[in-house]
């Protein structure tokens, strides 16, 4: 199989699992999106996951992600995801590629997106990145500062749509399973106490999307599964 047929037979399987959790959860089939996080391959190779159907990039370097989007072919219904770590300094070239951005973690950061949104005349969806694990080497905010974000009600050019979590490194399946329902409370309990509207739950990687969707994952990020038996970029 050549590169871009392994990536289609990748994708399928994973919509395959990803449909399976959904019905074992119960829940309604198109409520889980699939975010191919493209981070271990080049431009070509991130074209293919798009051939074969994928509907949503995510990459955790606003560089790579920019470039990218200069250079694919998308279609009108796509959507970039912004997944890792993001510095002020490069809001304002990554907002151009209206990405959702998943990984919020501070006050600071929600101010420059304010303010470079506002700048360009555009609303971005954000979600706040909590660290459930209580892992130090975990990135996210702790559920407290979450909460006070949520809190804050002085955005006119964002929208807080819900929350993205990992579970810590090396957890096993059934453990990460329990941070994710965390999570889902977390989000269930700002919305009742808070009268918001947080419909996203970003949750779930290649080793624990089951247990996520279980959990009620929207969004799964998923990049191993998709490009096995792909050569990958050497940092990765
Ligand atoms: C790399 C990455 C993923 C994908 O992880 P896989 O285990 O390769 O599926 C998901 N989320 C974030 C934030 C990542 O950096």
């Amino acid at each position: 199989m050549n590169v871009s047929e392994q990536i289609l037979v990748n994708y399928q399987n994973v919509i395959t699992e990803m449909g399976e959790a959904v019905r074992s959860a119960g829940r309604p089939q198109d409520s889980v999106r699939l975010v191919g996080v493209s981070k271990y391959v080049d431009a070509p190779t991130t074209q293919c996951l798009v051939d074969a159907g994928c509907r949503d990039l995510g990459e955790n370097r606003p560089q790579v992600l920019w470039q990218k989007a200069e250079s694919l072919v998308v279609p009108q219904d796509f959507q970039w995801h912004m997944i890792g770590h993001l510095q002020t300094n490069k809001v304002r070239r990554l907002l151009k590629h209206s990405p959702l951005i998943h990984s919020v973690d501070s006050e600071r950061l929600l101010l420059a997106i304010e303010d470079e949104s506002k700048l360009q005349s555009r609303t971005t969806d954000v979600l706040l990145e909590v660290n459930i694990s209580g892992d130090e080497a975990k990135t996210g905010l702790p559920p407290d500062e979450v909460r006070r974000l949520a809190t804050l009600q002085k955005w006119d050019a964002i929208r807080i749509r819900g929350l993205m979590a990992m579970a810590g490194w090396g957890t096993e399946a059934d453990e990460a399973g329990k941070q994710f329902a965390e999570v889902a409370k977390l989000r269930d309990d700002l919305q009742s106490d808070l009268g918001l509207e947080l419909p996203e739950l970003s949750m779930g990687m290649s080793g624990d999307y089951p247990e996520a969707i279980a959990a009620g994952a929207t969004l799964v990020r998923i990049g191993s599964a998709l490009f096995e038996g792909v050569p990958r970029l050497a940092k990765h």
